[in-house]
């Protein structure tokens, strides 16, 4: 960095230290460390400096300061994201604002089904105050545990309730912003009806710190389900797993919450590599699905789940199946699903994706990817699993630690070339990043990039809220 930039840089972390408290002001290599590296360890980055405030008010402090000396701010919650935008790049010059210390319930309402949260309160948190409330937030993943919900919301997270829930941003009542000049929008009214205008709080869910600083919702609560019945099904072929999906919806509706669908080699590697993980059923299938199907009543459910399987039994479009007698066995079965790339990371890199085509074209997909054989290394593995209701896979690439950067670039365009095809989409969940920026803006029409591009500069006209991340406005 030029001495004026230092400098520059200097006087801003001072005026930080003096907005939130010397401690609150990050700089020495060690305290910076776990925030300058993804969940994975996959994105690496350098900060200037961490800040952590612990109020709106100081965050509105620090972003005006950060517009008065032009820093650059990445906005970071868990760092559990998936495309490289929450840690920061590797000039050294960026400032990572991390929301960690704003973690506090504000209010639950158990009657009017809505809580106000800070936005670095971790979504186990959430779920959990919830539940003490009497109520249920659907929003879950696998990173429930390490996510907070200004995250989640950034980047419009999906996870393993969406097809009875919708995503994060189904379940958004109201939000407080902090905006690129300090000043903070107040849209945090637990209203369920709101037709005044533009829905303003959208444009900041999946926006990926791009447009504001979210530093509270109002989320959306639901009655705690009763009873809830989790089966695991063999089947031979993903068509089946697709039709069993349409019997399981004409059967069971909204009822359902999720279903997923997991391939052989995925399955091994999870039963290999956890502990303690058994296999739910002997038969082994090239396919499995995972289904969970909850409602409102104490009982009833299971007897009704039994017979529809022995119907998909019968008309052979699973080869074998078994229902969760106990927590434990419900705890098993989707320890192999949320544990795939765990296991699969013990022996190799893991190119992950996210992509979505319509329902019906899933298998399509698949036979496609199962035709590289021979027309992609051996050494590769491809493990496709997720939430096949939604349309939703994630296809990933096992390979060997020394050709992941080589490989990288052509499986997933490879991949994405099958999704274009398919008419679908080459990120579902997992948002943009800097990781898929390019890839995502080839493929949009070019009036969604201005017009994206002009909302950009309208609320962050210097780019310092995130720069790099899902738009580089200077790439028109
Ligand atoms: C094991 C595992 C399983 C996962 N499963 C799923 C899944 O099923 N579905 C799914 O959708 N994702 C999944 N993810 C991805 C990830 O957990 C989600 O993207 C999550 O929503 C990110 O939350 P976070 O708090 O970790 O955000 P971070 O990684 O800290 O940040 C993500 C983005 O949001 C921005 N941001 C963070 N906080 C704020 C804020 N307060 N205001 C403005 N911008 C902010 C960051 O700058 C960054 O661009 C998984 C990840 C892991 C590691």
């Amino acid at each position: 960095l030029s001495n004026s930039t230092e400098a520059n840089a200097s006087a801003f972390l001072a005026a930080c230290r003096a907005a939130i408290g010397e401690s609150q002001v990050l700089t020495a290599e060690g305290d910076k460390h776990r925030f300058e590296r993804d969940f994975w360890n996959q994105y690496r980055g350098r900060a200037a400096a961490v800040l952590r405030p612990g109020a709106t008010e100081e965050v509105a402090r620090i972003a005006a300061l950060a517009a008065a000396h032009g820093i650059a701010l990445v906005p970071q919650g868990g760092n559990t994201g998936l495309v490289n935008g929450g840690v920061p790049d590797a000039s050294g010059a960026e400032v990572v604002l991390s929301l960690e210390r704003m973690n506090k319930v504000r209010a639950i309402d158990a009657s009017g089904d809505h809580m106000i949260v800070e936005a670095g309160c971790v979504l186990d948190a959430v779920q959990q105050a919830a539940a003490e409330a009497g109520r249920f937030f659907p929003l879950a993943m696998g990173s429930s545990g390490s996510c907070r919900i200004g995250g989640n919301l950034s980047t419009n997270a999906g996870g393993i309730n969406v097809l009875r829930y919708g995503m994060a941003r189904d379940l958004v009542l109201g939000l407080e912003v902090v905006l690129a000049d300090g000043s903070v929008l107040d849209l945090l009214r637990p209203l369920r009806k709101d037709n005044t205008g533009y829905d303003l709080k959208q444009l900041f869910i999946g926006a990926e710190g791009t447009l504001g600083i979210i530093t509270a919702a109002a989320l959306r609560l639901v009655a705690i389900p009763r009873e809830r019945v989790t089966a695991w099904l063999a089947v031979e072929r993903p068509e089946d797993a697709i039709a069993l999906f349409k019997r399981s919806r004409d059967s069971f509706g909204e009822l359902i919450s999720a279903f997923e669908m997991l391939c052989a080699p995925g399955v091994e590697l999870a039963v290999a590599e956890l502990p303690n993980v058994q296999r739910p059923v002997e038969r082994r299938t090239p396919w499995y699905v995972l289904m969970d199907v909850a409602w409102m009543f104490e009982s009833g459910l299971r007897a009704r789940v039994e017979a529809t399987l022995a119907e998909f039994l019968e008309a052979g479009l699973c080869i074998d199946g078994a229902i969760a007698e106990t927590e434990a066995q419900r705890a098993n079965m989707w320890r192999i699903r949320e544990g795939q790339s765990e296991a699969a990371s013990k022996h190799g890199y893991i190119i992950r994706s996210d992509v979505t085509v319509p329902i019906a074209e899933i298998p399509k997909l698949l036979s496609e990817i199962d035709s590289w054989r021979g027309r992609i290394p051996d050494e590769v593995t491809v493990l496709p699993f997720g939430h096949v209701g939604d349309g939703n896979l994630h296809v990933n690439f096992l390979v060997p630690a020394p050709r992941a950067q080589e490989l990288y670039d052509p499986l997933l365009e490879r991949l994405y070339d099958t999704v274009d095809r398919l008419r679908g989409s080459i990120s579902a969940e997992h948002g943009i990043g800097r990781a898929k920026r390019r890839a995502v803006w080839a493929r949009k029409p070019g009036a969604a990039l201005e017009l994206s591009a002009r909302i950009k500069r309208a609320l962050d006209p210097s780019n310092r809220l995130n720069p790099g991340v899902v738009i580089d406005p200077s790439e028109l």
